[in-house]
């Protein structure tokens, strides 16, 4: 049985720090709880049988109440919603906001940030489906990859370490067929068996957890992107090449992306061909009924194709605004290494690490530690440093 809140929506979890605890037996001081918990219906229930199947998460309750983790004998709770206390408390943490509300959020901190003039030009995204209705309602597609606030354009891209993942996880529980081209992860697995056998491999990187990862493992993105590298394609290319060993042909085309983008010719017509490759593509499932491999519904199902598409869409858009504005910049470089949000996990997990680890912080714990860590990192030298830490 889940545990939890009578009050709040607070559920007991292994990493919570919340502890749950049972409304008294004395029938007074059980009242006296009720009546507080605004649980009127509750007053006159059998106070031993709420002790048994209620109970009132830690949040309601001042630390004065606590002896060490547990509560004192004539403990009282006092912060509710009601009193107005939980709600300055309120956990930031807890519940991912939806669609509207995120919009809002997300148009307010561009006017902010433009009106203390810094120049927003691109928002990143991951998959999460209430970043959807931002897609939806501004009309972000493939031709047009930005929306509009207040007169300027704001490119919207998806964040291609998830893209990556979710890339990888479609490759491996179907096929991939664009341009009379096909890709199953079989051919993979034959590259690696033929592959892992030589003293000097092609792909010395290629290992078993990039085939079968655990849980664990499918979060790093390196196992989803090396699976795509260059080193991989051109491994079995040369190998499709001098024998006949692996089956059908793997070439979706690679190219390094640890150079900024400039947007030369070997950039953009790699960029062409990945779009004709998304624009194309479908992913099969084997139909063992009817023997034959079937195309799964694109709109509804698969994320990835159409964010693909609206990343490097994206991408290119960002070129062209920025060269625009910066007429003085003659050689512009994106590096686009730093378009993803790792920055901002970053910044999330440290916050969590202060505060001794607490993973769901209060809007004043969350706003003292923004605080400090702006403190703490932005007067902080760098010693001769290249490039600076998130
Ligand atoms: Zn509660």
């Amino acid at each position: 049985m889940v545990v939890k809140c009578i009050v709040c929506p607070n559920k007991y979890g292994p990493l919570s720090q919340i502890s749950f605890h049972r409304f008294p037996l004395c029938a007074e001081r059980f009242k006296q709880w009720a009546m507080l918990c605004r649980q009127n219906d509750l007053i006159d229930v059998d106070p031993s049988y709420c002790n048994q199947h209620y109970k009132l998460c830690s949040r309601h309750f001042n630390q004065s109440q606590f002896a060490w983790t547990r509560l004192i004998s004539n403990a009282v709770p006092s912060k509710f919603q009601w009193n107005g206390y939980l709600y300055d408390e309120q956990e930031i943490a807890a519940n991912s906001c939806t669609g509207p509300d995120l919009l809002s959020i997300i148009f307010s901190t561009i006017h902010k940030l433009h009106s203390i003039s810094l120049n927003v030009r691109v928002i990143i995204s991951d998959l999460g489906s209430n970043l959807k209705n931002l897609v939806d309602t501004r009309h972000i597609t493939l031709e047009t990859p930005y929306f509009n606030v207040s007169g300027k354009e704001i490119v919207f891209m998806f964040d291609p370490p998830h893209l990556l993942k979710a890339t990888r996880n479609y490759f491996f529980n179907y096929r991939f067929k664009s341009l009379n081209k096909v890709a199953e992860k079989i051919h993979l697995k034959e590259f690696y068996k033929l592959d892992k056998s030589q003293v000097h491999r092609l792909a010395p990187k290629l290992t078993d957890i990039h085939l079968n990862s655990n849980s664990f493992q499918k979060i790093r993105v390196k196992y989803a992107s090396q699976i795509f590298s260059h080193t991989i394609v051109a491994g079995m290319t040369t190998l499709i090449s001098i024998s006949s060993k692996i089956s059908d042909g793997n070439k979706i085309g690679s190219k390094r992306f640890c150079l900024p983008f400039t947007n030369s010719e070997d950039q953009t017509s790699f960029l062409n061909c990945m779009t004709n490759y998304f624009k194309h593509l479908k992913v099969q499932k084997f139909d063992a009924l009817k023997n034959e491999w079937i195309s799964i519904n694109r709109q509804y199902n698969i994320k990835f194709i159409n964010s693909w598409l609206i990343s490097i869409a994206g991408l290119i858009c960002l070129y062209s605004n920025s060269s625009n504005n910066d007429q003085e910049i003659s050689n512009l470089e994106i590096c686009t290494y730093r378009l993803n949000q790792d920055c901002l996990e970053n910044f999330f997990g440290t916050v969590r690490t202060q505060n001794r680890n607490c993973i769901n912080p209060t809007c004043i714990q969350f706003k003292r530690t923004f605080k400090k860590l702006f403190v703490m990192n932005y007067f902080e030298y760098s010693e001769g440093a290249n490039c600076v830490k998130d």
